[in-house]
């Protein structure tokens, strides 16, 4: 579903990813970790075009994101996105939120777009929340609505960055869930997290990024019970 062959990308004269490949199944749970500043984000952005790399080739849900003419709003469609700050327009309700894109995008009626927003809020569990605004509701249940309304559009690959980093630790867990559920309902899934445990317990395979490559890549458990390389040693030592 994912395939980055060779791509590098620099800010400047500064190179963030050297010569990174990889390929994703679908339905793969790829949980992403590493160090501040080793490429992480930047690897996802390139993942959904919102960063240009200068060399190599991706290709993402049948779309070659590398191409000059890529169509860029509908590999955004297919691959949705979900930040540390949840984005969500302050001036709607849950519904509005979930439904803007449906009725902008995907074109779809007031009916048709209502009907998939009250779905995707109960699964991720704020059925009652419908007509909240943001402002009414714990960050945790804003990020909720944020998955919410990247899974409205039926994407076939989802891309977390950290999405648990700036919420109070007593609100991780209700997100992890909701991402736990997504994960078993077979979406193909690649997320940056500081959360091993859940990396070791849900993600399928782990890859771990140093210096702007992949430095080791493989089945979660493996990955975090038995690192084969210094460097993860020791990331895994200060982060646990
Ligand atoms: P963190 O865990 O802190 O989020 P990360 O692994 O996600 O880190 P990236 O955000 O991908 O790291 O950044 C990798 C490197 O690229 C860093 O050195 C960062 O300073 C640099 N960088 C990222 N975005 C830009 C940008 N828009 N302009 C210049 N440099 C950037
Ligand atoms: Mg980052």
């Amino acid at each position: 579903l994912v395939e980055l062959t060779q791509i590098r990308k620099s800010f400047g004269p500064v190179e963030v990813l050297k010569d990174v490949s990889l390929k994703v199944e679908k339905g793969e749970i790829v949980a992403i970790i590493g160090r501040s500043g080793s490429g992480k984000s930047t690897l996802l952005r390139c993942i959904n075009g919102l960063e240009q790399v200068q060399a190599g080739r991706i290709l993402v849900a049948g779309i070659d994101v590398t191409a000059r003419n890529a169509d860029l709003n509908v590999l955004r469609e297919r691959a949705g996105m979900v930040f540390q700050s949840y984005n969500l327009f302050p001036h709607l309700d849950v519904e509005r939120n979930v439904t803007l894109a449906l009725k902008l995008v995907k074109k779809l009626d007031r009916e048709a777009a209502g009907k998939i927003a009250r779905d995707v809020v109960a699964r991720v569990g704020l059925a009652e929340k419908l007509h909240a605004y943001p402002d009414e509701l714990s960050g945790g249940q804003q990020q909720r609505v944020a998955i919410a309304r990247s899974l409205a559009m039926q994407p076939a690959l989802m891309l977390f960055d950290e999405i648990t980093s700036a919420l109070d630790p007593e609100l991780v867990g209700e997100v992890l869930r909701v991402l736990e559920g997504v994960a078993k309902e077979g979406m193909t899934m690649m997320l940056v997290t500081h959360e091993m445990n859940f990396a070791k317990n849900v993600a399928d395979r782990v890859i771990f990024m140093h210096e702007g490559r992949i430095h080791e890549d493989g089945p979660a458990r493996e990955i975090l019970q038995t690192p084969r390389t210094a460097e993860l040693g020791s990331f895994l030592s200060a982060v646990l």
